[in-house]
């Protein structure tokens, strides 16, 4: 039985235009082909499987087609077609973590001086470009300083900060970015397409969320699920095969946690275990809804399309936002984005999940919020008592805080009403400072996830 390519394999990009995301990039590099002005120094950076490689080897192509120059590789002369069999004499790719001796730097250094044999440039392709070592780079460096003519160096790497400062200052440094769910959603469906296979939408909006920006990953996702799903894609064969939790699980959690049910998150706990659950994507999906629910529940509609849901999610998270409160909702995405890292890198994954369900269905015991919203909006005149003669004799004599100086006073003056609401809000200042915090905290995460 022959054995099939993977998905990622049989559908990478041989041109430029089919490449997904990364657009800036293969605009400014589509145009140094067609204008034959490669630079002598390349540093793609960003994370694996968004297109580094793949774009590295359409530009190799591009610079050595027949038809060159050209915006486009042909990938039908046979300087395309070897550079695609990776049997181009001029287009070498080097693997930095297993080429890093100082024979290696020297025969590196060796081979560069070399004219083209067969194509138009020799081209060096450096993976893993930052595990190079120190001779490697000094040997390079002295190369980039006076580059031979139509040699062509293309470093990929995933930690550009290792990279030296000095070799990045003689490259066009691209930094790559992680696609976006949209874009991941429309390469997949495009794939699907190609093979004929029928497909529910919701089925591939969970391979690209759960993909987190690298093609690669939602190719290979892709391949997992069709091996046991046959010849349709479905959204519950997806989950399955993924390991992902169902609406029903958060259903079930976010119930137990308006009713601070423990015993149900207890249980939520044991069925995610022995589902064998993917407990670091259920994390990300926990805090992503609650994330979803805070925003709808603060902006309301308008935030809608920025989240991305299906019409059944949307459907459900509007549902629940109107049954917490936004201060609810907004320590429960804190303290399950908190808990995320501890909980993947614990001894014991298992316990510390069944905590953090505890903590989310117990918060509203933990943090009083209900009155940290009220106190939130009482007008503030405690800083004005405690700048009265007496505030500030109270104060000195014991050095006590404006709110419970604030409170004495009151008392003295037999309001004690006041005093008791003085008191309260005192009581209360760790936890709206607390609050306080993490609104500051959630302005800067949304800033960063726009
Ligand atoms: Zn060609």
């Amino acid at each position: 039985m022959k054995q099939q390519d993977s998905l990622a394999a049989r559908y990478r990009p041989r041109t430029f235009a089919e490449v997904a995301g990364q657009d800036m990039i293969r605009a400014v590099l589509s145009r140094a082909t067609a204008e034959d002005c490669p630079a002598p120094a390349y540093l793609f950076s960003g994370t694996r499987g968004v297109g580094k490689t793949t774009i590295a080897r359409i530009f190799a192509s591009a610079l050595n087609c027949a038809r060159a120059p050209v915006p486009e590789p042909c990938n039908e002369c046979p300087q395309c077609l070897r550079v695609i069999q990776g049997a181009h004499v001029d287009v070498a790719e080097i693997d930095g973590a297993s080429n890093n001796s100082v024979e290696d730097a020297r025969a590196l250094r060796e081979t560069t001086g070399y004219a083209p044999m067969e194509g138009r440039y020799r081209i060096f392709i450096i993976d893993e470009a930052h595990m190079l070592s120190r001779h490697a780079f000094n040997a390079l460096l002295k190369t980039l300083e006076e580059p031979p003519p139509r040699v062509v160096f293309i470093f990929a790497t995933t930690e550009a900060h290792k990279f030296p400062i000095t070799i990045v200052s003689r490259c066009q440094h691209f930094v790559f970015r992680h696609l976006s769910e949209d874009a991941l959603h429309t390469r997949l469906a495009v794939v699907l397409g190609k093979e004929g296979l029928a497909f529910e939408e919701d089925a591939v909006r969970l391979i690209a969320r759960r993909a987190a920006g690298s093609v690669r990953d939602s190719m290979s996702l892709l391949d997992q699920v069709l091996a046991l799903g046959g010849s349709s894609l479905t959204a519950a064969v997806t989950r399955d095969v993924l390991g992902m939790a169902g609406q029903e699980v958060f259903d079930w959690l976010f119930d137990a946690m308006l009713r601070q049910d423990c015993a149900a998150a207890a249980e939520i706990c044991r069925q995610v275990l022995a589902d064998g659950l993917d407990t670091g994507f259920f994390l990300r999906e926990l805090a992503g809804r609650l994330r979803s629910l805070f925003l709808l529940r603060e902006g309301g509609e308008t935030v809608l399309p920025s989240l991305r849901l299906s019409a059944d999610e949307a459907a459900f998270l509007r549902d629940t936002c109107r049954r917490f409160s936004a201060a609810h909702l907004h320590a429960a995405w804190q303290t399950a984005l908190d808990a995320r890292r501890g909980i993947v890198y614990s001894p014991d994954p298992g316990a510390s999940l069944e905590l953090l369900l505890l903590n989310l269905v117990m918060l509203p015991r933990l943090l009083p919020l209900n009155r940290l919203e009220s106190d939130a909006c009482a007008p503030d005149t405690a800083v004005d008592s405690a700048a009265s003669p007496r505030g500030r004799q109270l104060s000195q004599a014991g050095a006590l805080s404006e709110g419970t100086t604030a409170a004495l006073l009151a008392k003295d003056s037999g309001d004690t009403a006041r005093a008791e609401e003085f008191s309260r809000r005192e009581e209360f200042a760790p936890c709206i400072e607390l609050l306080g915090a993490r609104l500051e905290r959630c302005t800067e995460l949304i800033r960063i996830s726009e």
